[in-house]
């Protein structure tokens, strides 16, 4: 499924083999997780992506000598700048992204670069290890940036919180997510997966928090969730964008509180995040739809229909 350009549907295409390149493996695509970020690209809220382009960095696939492997969003780095250097390859200057400046896997071949790849546990079937690669660990980056804090609040209950929640669970922290509000189905969900509490955004939690993190790309969430965070609290953005976040009175974040972003990650993250979801164990829940639906799969994610992670099959 090739994207020709931003704010067109994709399109089914015949594409030639991807060949790979020095250090490059083929991969057989068995699966590929649907990002919200793959929405942002489709809709030309991220800035120049390779064109025509596959979509995709949550990928699953199996080498010709019968290894399975995940690629995600981090698909290469130049190794030599001032972040490499310091341990912060999610920071590159150089960086390449997968379904972004590299073709994906919305597709039925995939070459990537083997030192970017990651190993699948082997507990996780294709379809259910597709949402750890960018779902779960940019999740898990944004929990770690979030401290150690007790409690913690999740905005917009979608791919990403749903495995956030279990993680913090199974580290013993408190969770309340936020939905849209009225989205009760949603509410539900995150009870089911271990939050003590489930409301709408614009509601006041029981009790304050240390911590919340917003993946809904709704910046007028930012204040929303400084006004409920404890001092000392963190506001953590985990999506690649956001709307423009509303003034507010300095009042908010005062007493310490701070507001950040989190950016892309690193292979210790991968590493680190996909050890820990096999020994939690992480369950996730998942829709499934064939390749061909690509664009239906995309449009559930915009319209918030989608529960859980959303997966192409191939
Ligand atoms: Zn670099
Ligand atoms: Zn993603």
């Amino acid at each position: 499924m090739v994207l020709e350009a931003p704010g067109t549907p994709l399109r089914e295409a015949e594409l030639p083999d991807p060949q790979p390149g020095p250090g490059q493996v083929l991969l057989h695509v068995r699966a590929c997780g649907v990002c919200r970020t793959d929405l942002h690209v489709a809709d030309g809220e991220l800035p120049k992506p390779k064109l025509p382009l596959v979509l995709g960095h949550q990928i699953v696939g199996v080498t010709d000598d019968g290894r399975r492997l995940g690629v995600p969003w981090l698909g290469w780095t130049d190794g030599t700048c001032r972040y490499c250097r310091s341990g912060r390859e999610n920071l590159c200057d150089g960086a390449r992204f997968t379904g972004y400046n590299l073709d994906g896997g919305y597709a039925e071949l995939a070459v990537a670069d083997e030192r970017y790849c990651l190993p699948i546990p082997d507990g996780y079937g294709d379809v259910d290890a597709a949402p750890l690669l960018c779902a779960g660990l940019i999740g898990y980056r944004s929990l770690r940036l979030a401290g150690d804090a007790e409690r913690l609040g999740l905005y917009g209950f979608g791919s990403s919180a749903h495995i956030v929640a279990q993680v913090a669970r199974h580290e013993g922290r408190r969770v309340f997510a936020f939905t849209k509000p009225g989205d009760g189905a949603t509410q539900a969900f995150a009870r089911s997966l271990g939050a003590e509490w489930a409301g709408g955004a614009d509601e006041r939690p029981p009790d304050e928090l240390d911590a919340a993190i917003v993946f809904a790309p709704a910046g007028e969430l930012v204040p929303a969730a400084l006004a409920v965070l404890a001092k000392g609290g963190t506001v953590v953005c985990a999506g690649i964008h956001m709307s423009d976040i509303p003034s507010f009175p300095y009042d908010l974040l005062w007493n310490e509180r701070q507001i950040r972003s989190v950016a892309n990650l690193t292979r210790a993250d991968g590493e680190e995040f996909l050890a820990l979801a096999a020994r939690a164990p992480i369950r996730v829940e998942v829709e499934t739809l064939p390749l061909a639906e690509a664009n239906e799969a995309l449009d559930r994610i915009r319209s918030g229909r989608a529960r859980g992670s959303t997966v192409l099959v191939v």
